[in-house]
């Protein structure tokens, strides 16, 4: 009789989820992975959801749903209970709600347990012993969560008890070594996978310093906030101003489509050089700032007037202003 047990897995993406995935699916299992999506990390997969899929089908034979827990995720921030690792990334706190959501859609895919690729040892904070069990007890998973990487160092789990799977298939990785997961990963035949780290912002030193400031001087952000606090180059103009700049085409195009009704839009019409989104702020002398830094990082030329026309589009007028580049010395405390 076919084997209908199934489990859920929480997917980054990365190696160790993938191989979470396959070393379950390998005993029959049908697997269901998760991979959770907030503004912070992997958002923009939302806008290509087949292609992705396909993708991770195609590569790694598996099967992804994602998931967006944006909002949730923004309330997290503000306190959340476990602290901040490094830098503004709440991982155990991360962890615990992505496991408390999938526990939510057990019953949906008829799952009788949940996996992580968690690796005992693997990071300072959140894969030390003390703390997977925290993560367990604080989202209620103690008894259906598998780390099938780890297992053979975890007490057993129900699914393994129960004998919907064989513990002695399961495998005993720890640390930070990657050797074990690179030998398994080639008796899958998988040899496309992304590296280590990445992806997630709040743990890069400067994107979750800016976040961090955000969060601090903002009582309401939302999630349009935050895709616009990550795009491009970054000023807090002295007004009170957000302004973002984007540094190539896509930065552009980008900055356009995070467009808000009250957002001030700066383009140069005559000459190569940013777009730029003025937020926050209609106060004329910022609107003078930003017309000149859209001219201090557009196309130079070489003889004559560094002067350009800065075309600046408000909500309710719109007109070109002829103005010089702003000097580094003028604007470079406003860097985020
Ligand atoms: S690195 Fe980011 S996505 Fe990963 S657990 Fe930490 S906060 Fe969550």
């Amino acid at each position: 009789m076919k084997n209908k047990t199934t489990a859920l897995a929480l997917f980054s993406g990365g190696l160790d989820s993938i191989l979470a995935c396959r070393v379950v699916a390998e005993q029959g299992i049908t697997v269901q992975a998760l991979k959770f999506v907030t503004p912070f990390f992997d958002y923009e997969l939302l806008e290509k959801q087949d292609e992705y899929k396909k993708k991770i089908r195609d590569t790694y034979g598996i099967d992804v749903t994602l998931i967006d827990i944006s909002l949730p995720y923004l309330e997290l921030l503000r306190n959340p209970p476990h602290g901040f690792g490094k830098h503004f990334n709440p991982c155990i706190d991360c962890k615990i709600m992505m496991l408390t959501e999938a526990k939510k859609l057990m019953d949906e895919y008829g799952a009788s347990f949940i996996i992580t690729g968690e690796v005992l040892g693997q990071r300072p904070m959140s894969q030390r012993k003390d703390t997977l069990r925290v993560i367990e007890r604080d989202s209620r998973t103690d008894s259906i969560l598998l780390r099938p990487l780890c297992a053979k160092s975890q007490p057993p789990t129900q699914a393994e008890l129960s004998g919907l799977i064989d513990r002695e298939k399961l495998l005993n990785f720890s640390g930070r070594g990657r050797t074990n997961q690179i030998e398994l990963a080639r008796s899958f035949n998988i040899t496309d996978y992304p590296a280590p780290a990445g992806g997630c912002v709040l743990t890069d030193p400067n994107l979750s310093r800016r976040i961090k400031g955000l969060f601090l001087e903002t009582p309401e952000i939302d999630i349009n906030d935050i895709r616009f606090l990550l795009v491009g180059r970054q000023f807090k103009l002295p007004n009170g101003g957000w302004l973002a700049m984007g540094r190539d085409q896509n930065e552009n195009d980008e900055i356009i489509k995070l467009k808000q009704p009250d957002d001030i839009s700066l383009k140069m019409p005559t000459r190569p050089g940013p777009t730029a989104l003025l937020r926050h702020s209609a106060h004329l002398e910022d609107i003078d700032f930003a017309a000149s830094l859209v001219v201090r990082y557009g196309k130079k030329v070489k003889q004559g007037d560094p002067e350009a026309d800065v075309t600046v589009t408000a909500p309710d007028w719109e007109k070109t202003v002829h103005v010089a580049p702003l000097q580094d010395a003028v604007f470079s405390s406003w860097i985020r």
